[in-house]
């Protein structure tokens, strides 16, 4: 398992490495972008070759990006779809430059527009992105399942997935507290257990590519987006240290988004404490047999 979490890239990658060393990561995300505003931007290409150096060394071994979050591949409005396109292939181009393991995304919202159109158009753009762009992952996120949002059920991921083209670049990216929240019990590894048989049916583990491993302030089947410290929320230590100990997750990266027991970006406290919950829920599964 490659735990770590998202970092700032102020002043560059180089900077967010930097970051992710003194945090002591074996992987980070980052944002390819300001996460809130369309406008896209372009990391120097002396920054992304000194990057590229660093990371052949260690001890960072996987770099996701996050997709700006203005991003809607289900809407019908042309203006918002032109732009949501050019911003996912930005991305896409972006991870394919910096060799960047996956670009995760919110699969998009329907916006009140009818459910099965919705998931038509987040698919066909998903399709269109992934054939702009060389070979980079496309990881959908399942979400906390709030309002109108697409991805929060394995089936559904499975039929976006589908309306891709099944594509071999997409694939998804899982995060604790978005389960929790959309309703999935994983509170204990046998639960876990139980909830990955099912996306395993569904989806197919080989699709499930990153991880983000947030515990949840708000309860089970809340459908709130809340992130807790791992250890802090309702998974709990017990949920963190089975989600962090889960044997089919064990060559992924799984990612810490924040905020952290300091109340702000993830910091190395944080990455120790999911170290520390790992190895309880490593010797806990020993015991159990
Ligand atoms: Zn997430
Ligand atoms: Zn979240």
């Amino acid at each position: 398992m490659l735990i770590g979490a998202h970092v700032s890239t102020a002043g560059g990658l180089v900077e967010a490495h930097r970051r992710g060393v003194e945090r002591g990561c074996d992987a980070i995300q980052v944002f390819n972008q300001s996460p809130r505003m369309w406008r896209p931007t372009r990391w120097k290409p002396d920054d992304v070759a000194e990057f590229l150096e660093l990371m052949k060394d260690g001890p960072i071994d996987s770099v996701t990006i996050h997709a700006v979050y203005l991003i809607n591949p289900a809407t019908k409005d042309p203006e918002m779809r032109r732009k949501s396109a050019d911003s996912l292939i930005h991305a896409l181009r972006m991870g394919d430059e910096i060799r960047a393991d996956g670009v995760v995304i919110h699969p998009g919202s329907t916006v009140g527009e009818p459910h099965a159109e919705a998931l038509a158009r987040a698919g066909e753009m998903f399709e269109h992105a992934l054939a702009e762009s060389d070979s980079c992952r496309l990881l959908l996120e399942n979400t906390a399942g709030a309002g109108n949002t697409l991805g929060r059920s394995f089936r559904e991921l499975r039929e976006l997935l589908d309306l891709a083209g099944g594509h071999k670049r997409i694939g998804i990216c899982l995060d604790s507290c978005h389960m929790l929240a959309s309703g999935f019990d994983i509170r204990t590894a046998d639960k876990l257990t139980e909830v990955l048989d099912s996306c395993g049916k569904l989806v197919g583990m080989r699709r499930v590519r990153c991880l983000h491993m947030n515990d949840s302030q708000a309860p089970l089947g809340s459908n709130r987006d809340r992130h807790a410290p791992p250890g802090d929320g309702e998974l709990g230590p017990r949920g963190c240290g089975a989600f962090l100990s889960e044997p089919r997750f064990e060559k992924l990266p799984v990612l810490f988004e924040g905020p952290g027991v300091e109340g702000k970006a993830p910091a190395k406290v944080d990455i120790d404490r999911m170290r520390e919950l790992r190895a309880n829920g490593l010797r806990s599964r020993k015991r159990r047999g």
